[in-house]
């Protein structure tokens, strides 16, 4: 079946759906999700959103933190620009009718701003510790009363409409013109046609064995951007969250920054503190330092997790200010106002992504991409926490004034021929469990050689190993029918070698990339960003 629109939103997290109510103003959506509406990284963002309001804080300092997390690769153009835009989209949060948590005897609604690793100043403004929740039940209501919005959920994007489809044609002379997205219920592919489409599929998480991210969080976006042609850049920077909560039942269930922000310390299994001896900000020291200090106390106590303690504090404040989690804890039969939690740092956020330019432009024409799937040059080699929200709002922002200016100025576009999906020869698979090994087996490599301590030996192994598996993908992907899974495994896969060969590349420790083999940064030679295009590498 076909469908057209204005515009086609992969992706219902905060960067597509507030895309989606601004492109309304122009046109007709569709926005896809390939699970449920609510299933997104954003809906479990606990910290919240960095952005200054605070009397004591100046865009300035924000500025300077950003640029000292990003270790020398963010590009200070992008960084001043969303931080001088954050306050007014706050402004615009608060407008639409999300309530961000204010102090209790303020008469002028004054925001209670949270304190995270490496912010210089209390900045975060946060909806109690489920402030993803709030902002995403805000947008959703606005966006499902929008007539000109039509939500397709449970449709996966298989691949992007590209023209020409010829390999040899280059990018700057390709345009994209929609999607092919598999209805995972009916088992039937669609074609999705529009002028202008939007990335907004999320990070790449699931990339690893453990991590903080929801089950959507296997790199779509990138994976099919880069099969396109377009550049991606600086995939070795995966964040590891230092702190998840460690129980068989709890699924990397994340502890949030902000409860070491309001005093939480992390001690040895033996109750004796560590972080002192790597950093002076101790506990709150940047994330990379904070989950490399845990990994390297983990190796060398041979503990299988490290605890944090809050119990310093009045049980009333942690059971207010932390309400979701002190909940979640205790249906794990842990009460955080009585003993330290047991934590293990986790695969969090994806720094690198799609290249695009100030306007969320990628490189191909008519393909936006917004949210964490895209690299704008904020974070460099190290997301400062909670700027990732407000980099989403304000490229979404700029994507959507942009793409609709296009619009407005094209009249009546003029779509190529494009042809509907071809399943070939492909058979239904009667060895599904090929999937689910090679899934298992992707997450464990690179948990194991390509996590927060790399080595060019590991790299290697790695590379040799998704070199096979990719192979072996490869033939099951055109030997089968399309299945959610597969779809997901293969691009887990072509992830899972770019971020291999980003890190490989980088021949220095910056950020969140750390070889032990060049455990210096090499400000010479290696300040640059690692772009890869399909047929480079
Ligand atoms: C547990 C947790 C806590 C966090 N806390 C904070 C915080 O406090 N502050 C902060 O700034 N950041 C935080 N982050 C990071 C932040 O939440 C994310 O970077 C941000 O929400 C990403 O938003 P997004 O719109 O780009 O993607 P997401 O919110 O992840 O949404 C992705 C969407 O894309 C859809 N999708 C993906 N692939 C396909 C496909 N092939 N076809 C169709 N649809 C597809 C999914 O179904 C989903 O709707 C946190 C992240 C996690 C995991």
């Amino acid at each position: 079946m076909r469908h057209e629109s204005d515009f086609l939103i992969i992706g219902q997290g905060i960067a597509g759906l507030w895309f989606a109510l601004r492109a309304a103003e122009q046109g007709t959506v569709i926005i896809l999700s390939k699970k449920d509406a609510r299933e997104s990284s954003s809906n479990l963002a606990q910290g919240g959103i960095a952005a200054v309001s605070g009397k004591d804080d100046t865009f300035e300092d924000h500025v300077r933190d950003t640029l000292t997390a990003g270790a020398g690769l963010c590009r200070e153009d992008v960084v001043r620009q969303v931080v001088s835009e954050g306050p007014s989209l706050i402004e615009h949060l608060v407008e639409n009718g999300v309530q961000f948590t204010t102090l209790k005897n303020s008469q002028a609604h004054e925001f209670d701003l949270g304190l995270e690793g490496g912010h210089s100043r209390r900045r975060i403004l946060h909806a109690s510790d489920f402030t993803g929740r709030e902002i995403i039940d805000r947008l959703l209501a606005l966006a499902s009363e929008n007539p000109r919005i039509r939500f397709m959920d449970y449709h996966i994007a298989v691949d992007l409409l590209i023209h020409p489809r010829c390999r040899y044609v280059p990018v700057k002379e390709k345009s994209c013109w929609g999607a092919y997205a598999l209805d995972v219920r009916q088992k039937t592919v669609h074609t999705f046609v529009a002028p202008v489409t939007v990335l907004a599929t999320g990070g790449t998480g699931k990339v690893y064995l453990y991590t903080s991210n929801p089950d959507i969080a296997t790199g779509d976006g990138l994976a099919m951007a880069y099969r396109g042609g377009a550049r991606i850049a600086n995939l070795e920077f995966i964040q590891f969250h230092p702190t998840c909560l460690y129980h068989p039942r709890a699924k990397s269930f994340l502890i949030s920054e902000a409860v070491r922000g309001e005093g939480a310390l992390l001690l040895r299994n033996d109750g004796s503190p560590f972080m002192e001896g790597y950093h002076p900000q101790g506990c709150l020291a940047p994330r990379d330092i904070v989950a490399r200090a845990i990994d390297q106390e983990l190796k060398k106590t041979g503990a299988e997790y490290v605890l944090l303690d809050i119990r310093h504090r009045d049980p009333d404040f942690v059971r207010t200010r932390f309400p979701n989690l002190y909940r979640k804890c205790l249906e794990f039969g842990l009460d955080m106002t009585r003993e330290p939690i047991p934590v293990v740092p986790a695969a969090h956020y994806t720094c690198g992504g799609v290249v695009v330019d100030v306007n969320a432009r990628s490189d191909i024409a008519n393909l936006y991409a917004i949210g964490e799937v895209a690299c704008t040059g904020l974070h460099g080699a190290n997301r400062l926490a909670s700027n990732s929200l407000l980099e989403a709002l304000v490229f979404s922002e700029h994507a959507a004034s942009h793409s609709i200016r296009q619009l407005r100025g094209q009249g009546k576009v003029s779509v190529p021929g494009l042809p509907d999906w071809t399943s070939g020869n492909a058979v239904d698979s009667d060895e599904s469990v090929v999937v689910s090994h090679n899934w298992d087996e992707i997450r464990r490599l690179m948990w194991n050689y390509v996590g927060i301590f790399r080595s060019n030996k590991r790299l290697e192994r790695a590379k040799r190993r998704i070199d096979a598996l990719a192979a072996e993908i490869h033939q099951y992907y055109w030997d089968f029918l399309i299945t959610g899974d597969l779809i997901e495994l293969r691009n887990l896969a072509l992830v899972a070698d770019l971020i291999i060969t980003s890190a490989v590349q980088r021949k220095e420790s910056r950020g969140l990339h750390y070889n032990i083999n060049y455990p210096m940064t090499d400000d010479l030679n290696e300040r640059r960003d690692t772009i890869l295009w399909k047929g480079y590498h």
